[in-house]
């Protein structure tokens, strides 16, 4: 179990990832001895089918603070000290339409994360509203939530199990074929088909070893076999190699496709693609607009595309 909580004293991204793998909340909790932060109300209600719409009103947020919480997380206490009123979101409006691709850039401590955890209620905001499909999530049964919201962050989470089965926690009912399918789709298969036991083959912290981009794709994998109404995705590809990068990045299009997707961006081709663009800074979303119209506008965009962004322009030359 120690290990299980290294990770989660840096919470932000690590708890999203492992809550997302799952199809049941509560398990996990039961295997890392925590209580969830939100509760399903009664006569909570399941979130209506159909293509996600997104609409955030009035939001704030603040952390729960340590007695709030009944997670051990020194870490997550300290930064709450550190806050003064600990707001780190104010304001925030925004919609997204069914199908619709969202970038969210900005600086590092802006409130990116928090955001899509919101969307994710593994938090209910503080003050304001997020609604999914109509419903606020705030009265939506939690499996309907885990269905309904697929994420992906940089820290993809294996448990120690086969891959088969790191597949299919979130899709129960899928056949082989599927996780064939889903894996080719994620660009993984040929490394799961070359091993001895395949499919079989045990991973995670204790089983066959696997490279950050491999168990990143493996996520990918088990996010396309989920198939979830809406797409949370932190994308950093840092850290792997150009090869995975690029694999990684094949495997990412096939999941967005015709998706309702909210992506934290760090690649230049994800922001210009999106369909709205949402500048966050200091807990507040300070422009929006697609590339274009804010590279016109000439604001906090074109400053954060000319000093992060610009060296990823390959059609200019070196
Ligand atoms: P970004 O993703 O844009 O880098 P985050 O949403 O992770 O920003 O963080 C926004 C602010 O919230 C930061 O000041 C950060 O220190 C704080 N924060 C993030 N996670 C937690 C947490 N679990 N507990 C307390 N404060 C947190
Ligand atoms: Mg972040």
């Amino acid at each position: 179990l120690a290990r299980l909580y290294g990770p989660l004293t840096t919470l932000s991204n690590v708890r999203v990832d492992v809550l997302t793998a799952l199809v049941s909340f509560e398990r996990v909790f039961e295997v890392l001895d925590l209580k969830p932060l939100v509760t399903e109300l009664p006569g909570a209600k399941p979130i209506p089918a159909g293509p996600v719409r997104i609409e955030v009103e009035g939001v704030a947020f603040r952390y729960p603070s340590a007695d709030e919480v009944s997670l051990a997380s020194l870490e997550s206490v300290a930064a709450g000290d550190r806050k003064g009123s600990g707001l780190v979101l104010r304001d925030v409006d925004f919609e997204v339409e069914p199908g619709q691709l969202v970038a969210l850039v900005g600086p590092s401590g802006a409130g990116k994360s928090t955001i899509t955890a919101l969307l994710a209620r593994l938090y209910d905001p503080t003050a304001g509203t997020v609604r999914v499909n109509g419903l606020d999530l705030r009265h939506a049964t939690t499996a309907s939530v885990a269905a309904t919201v697929g994420m992906v962050t940089q820290e993809a989470h294996l448990f120690h199990d086969t891959i088969r089965a790191n597949l299919t926690y979130a899709a129960p009912d899928a056949t082989d074929d599927q996780v064939v399918a889903a894996l080719k789709a994620a660009q993984v298969w040929p490394l799961v088909s070359a091993l001895p036991e395949g499919l079989d083959t045990v991973v995670g912290d204790r089983g066959h070893r696997l490279s950050g981009g491999e168990k990143q794709r493996l996520a990918l994998a088990r996010l396309l076999l989920k198939s979830p109404g809406l797409i949370v995705l932190d994308e950093a590809t840092a850290h792997l190699d150009s090869e995975s990068e690029a694999a990684v990045q094949r495997a990412l299009d096939t999941a967005l496709r015709g998706r309702t997707a909210v992506v934290i961006a760090h690649r230049l081709s994800t922001v210009r693609g999106a369909d709205q663009i949402l500048v966050v800074d200091g807990g507040r979303i300070v422009e929006r607009g697609t590339h274009r119209e804010l590279m016109t506008r000439g604001g906090v965009y074109r400053d954060l595309y000319t000093t992060q962004f610009a060296d990823q322009e390959t059609d200019v030359p070196a």
